[in-house]
């Protein structure tokens, strides 16, 4: 047995590890009783803890320099070149972070995420303040022992998008915002020219259920390696390349959640179900980046889903489902209806115009907590002046605020500005699929998606974590992260529905 095969072995059992410890957390979020909570956590921990201790072993890091040596005479860019540099990158990372600081940033998290549970809950600050100072300072730790050239976010923002600089993320926030600022106002200033009231009406479960499930059968979903099921907050994960998982939450009193969070989840879904199979139980079976991902779900919730070709279809189902409800309106009514624009203080349900600005104002926050500009008792404060600056909009409480998000109490920090990047590179790749599929519209008209979907898989999909996001943005488009594309198509796209000059 070659070297390269003995690794192999080594990483497919540690892959395994992984998706046994991911299908826990799955049925942990669908459909375990609460009293199975804590057993569940030890037996994620463990898991965990057996699959880090077998990947950074020194038996992981022999096989890595002999498989190097094995493969140092082929094509850089094969799939058995690229696996060994990736497990080589991955394996440096891991062992570069001490035991005891991993378990530190594990205990604070911990403690950090129920006292900001219970914060949130009383729209008080003042108790999580601590926390996230201790979580900051765990996270200069974090970056000190991961290493950074230049800016100390650089290392905690590889954690997610490897590859990718702060320099480079923060010249394309800069270059974008003004615009973006100019757009919600000239939005703001036409009023209540389009509402979304018809998405508020009643609307019965299941059938809200059923149409998600037509949709995306039509994507291409492949129900024989993927399943949905309901959650509190929706997720995608996979155990496989043959067995994806979606989840999705129904609301009865507002289409949105179910019918735009499922169409978002299978963009998740429609990537991992694309990988290529010889990459099955090796660490390339997985996307690019968090940003390359978003970018899948983005185009499917979105750049589709709540484009005008898709309601042209789409519209007749949909009132097939539900007659009363829509008996008053038309797509061209509709498709408005899922394209309002509102400043609003929560990020999750934000539009396509106003989300980029609230995604912008926590990278720039967290870089002014992270190099000490900030501190963490004044980020209430900041947070609302930003606010102000960027949607005109203060909120009313730091609940609504500064506490709204998980993602700081639970150490997540470099992982915000990876959903922009993902709205920037779903345009990017838009661009080159419409020069590609020139009638793709006209396609989308007519319920057909299989033409973009094996675009997608043949560019994309297949190569798992074989390229870095920038590599892949070189290779599919020419060029590297790019804004234009995303500016472009919000100005012609609202410029048109809100009737801009
Ligand atoms: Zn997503």
């Amino acid at each position: 047995m070659t070297h390269l095969q003995q690794l192999r072995t080594r990483l497919a059992e540690i892959s395994d590890l992984n998706h046994v410890s991911a299908l826990a957390g799955w049925d942990q979020q669908t459909y375990m009783p609460p009293g199975g909570s804590a057993a569940r956590a030890e037996q994620s921990a463990t898991l965990q803890k057996l699959a880090h201790e077998m990947f950074i072993a020194a038996e992981t890091g022999r096989l890595l320099d002999a498989a190097a040596g094995e493969v140092n005479r082929l094509d850089p860019d094969s799939d058995e070149a690229r696996l060994v540099s990736v497990a080589r990158r991955d394996y440096e990372k891991s062992r570069k972070v001490p035991a005891e600081l991993v378990a530190e940033i594990a205990r604070v998290t911990g403690q950090a995420v129920d006292v900001w549970t219970e914060a949130r809950a009383a729209s008080d600050w003042k108790p999580f303040s601590p926390y996230l100072a201790r979580v900051f300072e765990l996270q200069r730790q974090l970056a000190g022992a991961l290493g950074y050239t230049d800016r100390m976010y650089d290392a905690l923002l590889d954690r997610f998008e490897p590859d990718m600089k702060t320099a480079q993320v923060q010249a394309v926030f800069e270059a974008i915002k003004p615009d973006l600022i100019g757009l919600v106002r000239a939005i703001a200033a036409k009023g209540q020219a389009v509402d979304d009231e018809v998405l508020r009406r009643e609307y019965d479960e299941k059938r809200q259920w059923d149409f998600g499930l037509e949709v995306i059968k039509r994507y291409g979903f492949d129900f024989k390696r993927g399943r949905q099921d309901r959650s509190v907050h929706p997720f995608t994960t996979s155990f496989s390349i043959n067995d994806v998982r979606i989840t999705t939450r129904v609301d009865r009193q507002f289409l949105s959640p179910a019918l735009f969070g499922t169409l978002h989840e299978t963009g998740h879904a429609l990537y991992e179900q694309g990988l290529r199979q010889s990459l099955e139980r090796t660490p390339l079976a997985d996307g690019a980046s968090l940003g390359m991902h978003e970018s899948q779900s983005r185009l499917w919730e979105n750049l589709v889903g709540r484009s005008r070709p898709f309601w042209k279809f789409f519209f007749p189902v949909l009132k097939g489902f539900f007659p009363e409800q829509l008996a008053d309106q038309t797509a061209e009514s509709f498709h408005r209806a899922a394209n309002t624009v509102s400043p609003s203080f929560i990020r999750v349900e934000a539009d396509e115009v106003t989300y980029g600005l609230h995604i912008m104002l926590r990278f720039e926050m967290e870089n002014d907590l992270l190099e000490g500009r900030l501190k963490a008792g004044d980020v209430p404060e900041a947070w609302n002046a930003r606010m102000q600056e960027s949607l005109g909009i203060t909120p009313p409480d730091t609940a609504q605020g500064a506490l709204q998000d998980i993602h700081w109490s639970s150490g997540l920090i470099g992982y915000f500005p990876t959903y922009q990047l993902g709205n920037l590179i779903s345009l990017q790749l838009w661009d080159k699929i419409n020069a590609d599929i020139p009638d793709l519209a006209r396609q989308i008209e007519h319920g057909e998606f299989a033409a973009l979907l094996s675009w997608l898989r043949a560019n994309l999909h297949q190569h798992g974590r074989k390229f870095t996001s920038n590599e892949l943005l070189q290779r599919i488009t020419g060029s590297g992260l790019n804004p234009a594309p995303y500016l472009k198509y919000l100005k012609a796209k609202y410029g048109e529905i809100y009737d801009l000059a």
